[in-house]
């Protein structure tokens, strides 16, 4: 198969157009087609030479995302589930805030990370999303929010799969979001969250990016976070506590810690304490999500005052806290349940 053409970086076209002895301020025309007009054809691209249209036809796929389903919340939340060419569905949500709209991207289909909260993970990993498949879910959003004169202000990679083990892809899809010529979204409007895949996080150390990082730890040691999350086997708390340390030192930058609150199992006081034992030396602040009531393993939702409890000992050494706001609850917005369910049907 034909790359997408959203695969490329802009750097990757200026190199394209060079080997094809074009000059290199079509890679720009290009990519005011692909990020500022938002074409769907390279017809359409209609100041550029018939003979390059042809070869870019001839070279480079669309990337098609068909709608199978877009549910919008009464928050102004929007989910879509899309189908990708070869049949698999994917998720991405687009929310309302009032300081901008934000994309929330999926980097992989279906994902192997095993998070036991976690509905994506129900069928493990089909495949990992090209660059140009995460690149169009920020495409697409922003088509649809130029109906009504909105733009995505903000990302994050928190939809399903795990972007540190897509590494490759994720870090073009973001070179591709933050470049000026395209939809030149602010560095620090960005945030990938990762389970803690430890060589990935040095990686991302080192690219010396303003891009946020947040680290889904939901536990405060190794033997509960390796309950909940079995990645923490392949890269033990401690590992993971010692990456993210690299990470603040080499980048001078903030760490968000989520933490998934699971009613009787990591909500309590004392687990509070001990993850303010470990986290309360470092520049970070955690958002507590309370997570949705999962039937196949009996986790329920957190009271509402255990909730406040766990922010208030995170406070009180200083943890700069916030408790994730709920958005289209009534829409099943959390990661992979519109997935599961489609899959659910079409198996039927
Ligand atoms: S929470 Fe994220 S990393 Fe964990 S299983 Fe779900 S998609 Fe994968």
């Amino acid at each position: 198969m034909k790359p997408f053409i959203y695969d490329y970086t802009h750097d990757q076209l200026l190199q394209w157009m060079k080997d094809n002895g074009e000059p290199s301020f079509r890679a720009d025309q290009v990519y005011d087609w692909l990020y500022v007009k938002r074409v769907k054809s390279f017809e359409e691209m209609t100041n550029l030479p018939k003979g390059l249209r042809q070869k870019l036809t001839d070279q480079f796929e669309f990337v098609t995302l068909t709608e199978i389903t877009k549910f919008e919340s009464r928050d102004g939340t929007v989910k879509f589930l899309f189908g990708l060419h070869d049949n698999h569905a994917i998720e991405t949500v687009i929310m309302r805030h009032n300081y901008g709209n934000s994309v929330c991207v999926t980097t992989q289909v279906g994902c192997r990370i095993g998070c036991t909260f976690c509905a994506s993970t129900l069928g493990g990993l089909k495949r990992n999303l090209t660059a140009g498949e995460i690149v169009a879910q920020v495409v697409t959003a922003q088509q649809m929010l130029d109906a009504t004169n909105e733009r995505v202000s903000s990302i994050v990679i928190m939809g399903s799969g795990e972007p540190f083990e897509n590494y490759e892809a994720t870090m073009d899809f973001l070179r591709n979001m933050i470049h000026e010529k395209g939809l030149n979204i602010g560095q620090r409007h960005i945030t990938v969250s990762t389970s803690g895949i430890v060589p990935s996080i040095y990686k991302f150390a080192d690219e010396n990016t303003q891009i946020n990082l947040a680290l889904s730890i939901h536990a405060p040691n190794d033997k509960l976070r390796s309950k909940l999350m079995p990645v923490n086997r392949r890269f033990p708390f401690e590992d993971v506590i010692q990456a993210i340390r690299y990470y603040l030192d080499k980048t001078g930058r903030r760490i968000t810690f989520e933490y998934a609150l699971i009613g009787g199992v990591n909500d309590q006081v004392e687990h509070a304490e001990e993850l303010a034992s470990v986290i309360k030396d470092m520049l970070c602040h955690v958002n507590l999500i309370p997570v949705n009531h999962v039937p196949e393993r009996n986790y329920v939702r957190t009271p509402r005052n255990d909730i406040f409890a766990f922010a208030k000992v995170l406070e009180k050494h200083g943890i700069n806290v916030t408790i994730r706001r709920e958005q289209g609850h009534d829409i099943a917005a959390a990661c992979g349940q519109l997935r599961a369910k489609h899959m659910e049907s079409t198996a039927r």
